[in-house]
């Protein structure tokens, strides 16, 4: 099914996608509505999308996305993107709930399918270059191509994760007939770091240590650090990636406090462990080779846990 049948006989559309939106999430949310404005400008659109990094703030729509989700509304349709479980919904799940139709368009291997209909492939580098498969092309055009674009770039690194495939480069070669100025986005939106980016990059880095013979690096950071380098969570991607790139390693493993006693983990395997398995365990979710979790306790007591489910991951592949 495409996406013009789903919105057939609908007059307003919702668009939702996970909380602390990355880059496809965000390029994914916008990108359809961009498309939906084309295709059926009769459509009331309304994006929900927590607050998310000030470098995507040029995709067209960013200023009309509303991170408030108390308002009380039911649409016609609505869509759930780059979400691999109600869950991931944060609070905007009761605009799913309330809706006539549910559709969920996703590549998350985790994902067991949520909505009325589900569009799901683990093989897709991305949301984006899912939804972009599911378009019409000559009905993409340039603000559309670079919300796509830009989450394709993100999902895949710029192209370097094992998830780009000869399909990926192809969507990415389309979307660049559109107009996009690839190496503007690239700079801008994935490698450019503020100071303080930096600088909790390098607190990162110094706390990193190595486990279970050099195969997997840890590294744990506090809301005091956090403070103290004047960043929030919005400030933090990347430094699992680099995290991963250290010699030796198979397994990568990044915390972050979220919450009194609550942090973040975000995993990251090289080839031989599926981290999904370890994030699922902790009741996240993911890829084979990047996946999630929030875990409750003390930082040192979770990689304990992690280290130990990872021990034995590493046994079982050896
Ligand atoms: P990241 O480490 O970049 O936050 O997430 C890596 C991957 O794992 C992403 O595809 C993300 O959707 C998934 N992920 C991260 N955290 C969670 C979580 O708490 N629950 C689930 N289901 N998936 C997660
Ligand atoms: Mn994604």
């Amino acid at each position: 099914m495409k996406i013009e049948e789903w919105v057939e006989g609908a007059s307003s559309a919702a668009i939702l996608g996970h909380i602390h939106p990355d880059g496809d999430c965000v390029g994914s949310c916008l990108g359809l509505r961009s498309y939906l404005r084309t295709v059926k400008p009769a459509l009331r659109v309304q994006v929900y999308l927590e607050p998310f990094a000030g470098e995507f703030h040029f995709l067209t729509g960013a200023d009309a996305v509303s991170p408030d989700f108390c308002e009380e509304k039911s649409y016609d349709v609505c869509f759930a993107l780059d979400c691999s479980d109600r869950e991931r919904l944060g609070d905007a799940v009761r605009y799913l709930d309330a809706a006539k139709r549910t559709v969920c368009v996703d590549h998350h291997i985790t994902n067991e399918g949520f909505a009325d209909v589900n569009v799901i492939r683990p093989q897709a580098s991305s949301t984006s270059e899912v939804l972009a498969e599911l378009m019409e092309p000559e009905k993409v055009d340039q603000a559309t191509a670079e919300c796509l674009y830009l989450g394709i770039v993100h999902d895949t690194g710029v192209f370097k994760h094992s998830n780009t495939s000869e399909r990926t480069m192809q969507i990415a070669g389309a979307l660049l007939a559109k107009g996009v100025s690839s190496s503007q986005i690239i700079d801008d939106t994935f490698y450019r770091k503020t100071f303080a980016q930096n600088r909790i990059l390098g607190c990162a880095l110094l706390a990193a240590e190595l486990r279970l013979d050099g195969r997997l690096i840890a590294s744990c950071v506090t809301g005091d650090d956090l403070a103290r380098c004047g960043v929030t969570n919005r400030d933090l991607d990347g430094i699992i990636d680099q995290l991963r790139v250290t010699e030796g390693v198979e397994v990568a493993v990044f915390l972050y406090e979220a919450g009194a006693g609550e942090f973040k983990v975000s995993l990251r395997s090289n080839d031989l462990v599926d981290v999904s398995r370890i994030a699922r365990s902790f009741g996240g979710g993911g890829h084979v080779k990047a996946a999630g979790c929030t875990a409750s306790g003390a930082c040192a007591e979770i990689l304990e846990r992690i280290t130990a489910l990872e021990a034995d991951e590493l046994r079982q592949e050896s």
